[in-house]
């Protein structure tokens, strides 16, 4: 049982130590001599066991106190279990700062702390990487020697520390980086810094899609208000006048609705999770039935179709990916290729490998375009395309739907020489069709 210091035990071991020498001096008549040797022994035992807290204290390496009997006792145990509490404490604390350290080593932010001057006291490793700081060379470094970035510097001199900086990647590589600057204890700030280029690059995305959509609705509803205006007062139009805006309106009203259908498509693609691959597309059946869908047009503009299906392959994927895909691009090179000319479709074998192709004679492509052709909205002739109800995003479907069967959109083609549009598959994806 732990025994506790009190005044009252104290006295009671003082007296307890005076009492016999007070009791034998009173018998033989010198109290006072007997009183005095009592407490010059007991000087002469205290002066002792203080040495021996002394020498415990400072010279030894236990933090067990040596045995002591009496008050001693009471005060070796105090202090050893202050000193118990105070080594529980610090290994509570180191355990905590450790803990702090592989938490901010864990966050996927840069983060650094500093004084209020601006010397460095701690950064995590993602900071080292950023800014290039040395850990733990640079401790005690002021940040702005450090990070010398002009933005940064006027920033910190400022100290307006409400709204984050962005800076370009210190270090050289062409990264955004935001930087906050927030109070830690109440002389020291933590920064956090966060690598924002993607962030910023999907908002320009957007906002570029946005533009995009409002752009390519403008035309068509522009013609559709002017048509309306006219046929408001209908009675002075000649017949022939509003046939040819019915037509129009008629034309735009399909062009707006394609565009929205492959918005639609090309959303609800990229919001789809990655494919599992278990289901068999057979590509033959396919590729005939977008083949007889697309006929009338075909035949229409009088083409000439060449078949070529050797390839007897079916393909593990996602069969309305892979259907838009041989659609877009056969639809593509019926409406691009020339009236009366030749459209070559075929599926074969190239090594391992299946191929899908689709040829064409009509007017070909610049160098130039190729590269851009899959983007939302791209058209070479913005006005030779609105005219044929093109959206500008066919080929990006394409390019979507292939990249979910680890392929991707190849053209071969040359002004005046007509395009070869074609994707492969991997043999990975490749099953027997039956
Ligand atoms: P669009 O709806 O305009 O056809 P796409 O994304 O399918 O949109 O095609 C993008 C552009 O690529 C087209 O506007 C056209 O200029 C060009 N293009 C596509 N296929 C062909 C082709 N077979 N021959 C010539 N140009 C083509």
């Amino acid at each position: 049982m732990e025994r506790h210091y009190t005044l009252t035990r104290l006295l009671k071991r003082l007296i307890a130590w005076v009492l016999p020498f007070a009791l034998i001096g009173w018998l033989l008549d010198l109290l006072w001599p007997a009183l005095a040797v009592a407490f010059a022994s007991a000087v002469i035992w205290h002066l002792f066991y203080f040495h021996r807290l002394n020498h415990w204290l400072w010279q030894s390496r236990t933090m067990l106190p040596p045995q002591a009997p009496g008050a001693w006792s009471d005060i070796y145990d105090g202090i050893y279990r202050t000193l118990r509490r105070a080594q529980i404490k610090r290994r509570q604390l180191s355990i905590l700062l450790q803990r702090f350290r592989q938490a901010a080593e864990a966050i996927p932010d840069a983060a650094f702390v500093i004084e209020s001057d601006g010397t460095l006291v701690w950064s995590n490793k993602l900071a080292q990487i950023y800014f290039g700081l040395r850990w733990p060379a640079d401790r005690g470094i002021r940040i702005t020697n450090l990070i010398r970035y002009p933005r940064f510097l006027k920033y910190f001199e400022i100290a307006d520390f409400d709204e984050p900086i962005t800076i370009l990647d210190p270090v050289g590589e062409q990264r955004d980086i935001e930087m906050r600057f927030m109070p830690y204890t109440d002389t020291q700030l933590l920064v956090i810094a966060r690598d924002i280029t993607q962030l910023r690059k999907l908002e320009r995305l957007r906002k570029d899609f946005v533009a995009n959509v409002s752009h390519e609705l403008k035309t068509p509803l522009t013609v559709m208000n002017g048509y309306l205006e006219l046929l408001q007062d209908s009675e002075g139009v000649p017949p022939a006048m509003v046939k040819k805006a019915v037509h129009d309106m008629n034309l735009q009203n399909q062009r707006m609705q394609k565009m929205v259908e492959q918005l639609l498509t090309l959303s609800r693609m990229e919001g789809q999770m990655q494919d599992t691959f278990t289901k068999k597309v057979a590509m033959v059946t396919l590729i005939q039935e977008v083949i007889a869908e697309l006929q009338p047009i075909i035949q229409a503009k009088n083409i000439a179709l060449h078949v070529d299906m050797s390839a007897t392959d079916a393909v593990l994927g996602n069969e309305e990916k892979l259907r838009a895909a041989c659609s877009n691009l056969i639809t593509n090179a019926i409406k691009y290729g020339k009236e009366s000319g030749h459209l070559r479709v075929a599926w074969y074998r190239v090594g391992q490998f299946a191929e899908f192709s689709v040829e064409d004679d009509g007017p070909g492509i610049e160098t130039e375009h190729l590269p851009r052709l899959t983007e939302r909205f791209y058209r070479v002739e913005k006005d030779r395309n609105s005219a044929s109800g093109g959206t500008g995003l066919g080929l990006s479907i394409v390019k979507h739907a292939l990249e979910h069967h680890r392929s991707y959109l190849q053209i071969e083609s040359a002004p005046g020489q007509g395009s070869r549009f074609f994707f492969r598959i991997a043999p990975e994806l490749l099953v027997s069709a039956n």
